[in-house]
């Protein structure tokens, strides 16, 4: 289950927070991506629809329901919250959901490929290949069931011709997540205009890793 120990102001704080990291990162521009976080209580503070990260004050958050319904807050949740609720609604375990626009994750999500886990990291944190959604309208229902059915067994999905979707037991966590996917699609951009021949690991390590990560998904 998703750690309902913090308090909700807690858990506001770090969605806040990952949010200005987010755009310090250079994960997002402008007012794109969004991030979302499980309360105590159930409901879920997602960030607003419209409102610059620098700008972005803990009451300009918006706390919803499972379902959508707006419980709090004076702004309009971010107009993608379904892909959020989606995959909160269907995996008890998942604290935060962060979507982005980064770059090199988008370049593959362009090409509608997958990133491949060639490096240890992503399998432990991600569980194996980052996957491509079929193509679905921003913002909408059928977006999220589409999510939804690419996170069961991963911690990050592209989206294709749009950008990146990632989850974990919390912000900070999803955060981590965010970047990993994005340098990790830089590194195999790189290597791949190196000419370089790109080796996958072991299939011993894909399994073993992959099983370090479904564990940790489970025992957050
Ligand atoms: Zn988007």
């Amino acid at each position: 289950m998703a750690d309902t120990t913090a308090s909700p102001t807690t858990t506001r704080a770090a969605v806040l927070a990952a949010a200005k990291k987010m755009l310090a990162e250079g994960l997002v521009e402008g007012t794109s991506g969004n991030i979302s976080g499980r309360l105590p209580d159930g409901l879920v503070c997602v960030t607003p629809s419209s409102v610059s990260y620098e700008a972005m004050r803990l009451e300009d958050l918006v706390v919803v329901g499972l379902d959508g319904t707006v419980v709090e807050g004076t702004r309009a949740p971010t107009t993608e919250k379904d892909l959020h609720l989606a995959a909160l609604r269907r995996y008890p375990e998942l604290g935060s959901v962060i979507h982005t626009h980064a770059v090199y994750a988008t370049m593959f999500a362009l090409a509608h490929e997958p990133i491949p886990a060639v490096i240890e990291e992503v399998v432990v944190y991600l569980g194996g290949d980052v996957p491509c959604c079929a193509y679905r309208g921003t913002g909408s229902v059928a977006l999220g069931d589409e999510v939804a059915d690419h996170l069961a067994d991963r911690g990050a999905t592209l989206l294709a011709n749009h950008g990146l979707v990632t989850c974990a037991a919390s912000p900070e966590k999803a955060l981590h997540n965010a970047a990993l996917v994005e340098r990790t699609a830089k590194i195999v951009w790189g290597a791949r205009a190196m000419g370089a021949t790109i080796h996958p690991l072991p299939d011993s390590v894909n399994r073993d890793m992959a099983g370090v990560y479904s564990y940790l998904r489970g025992n957050p």
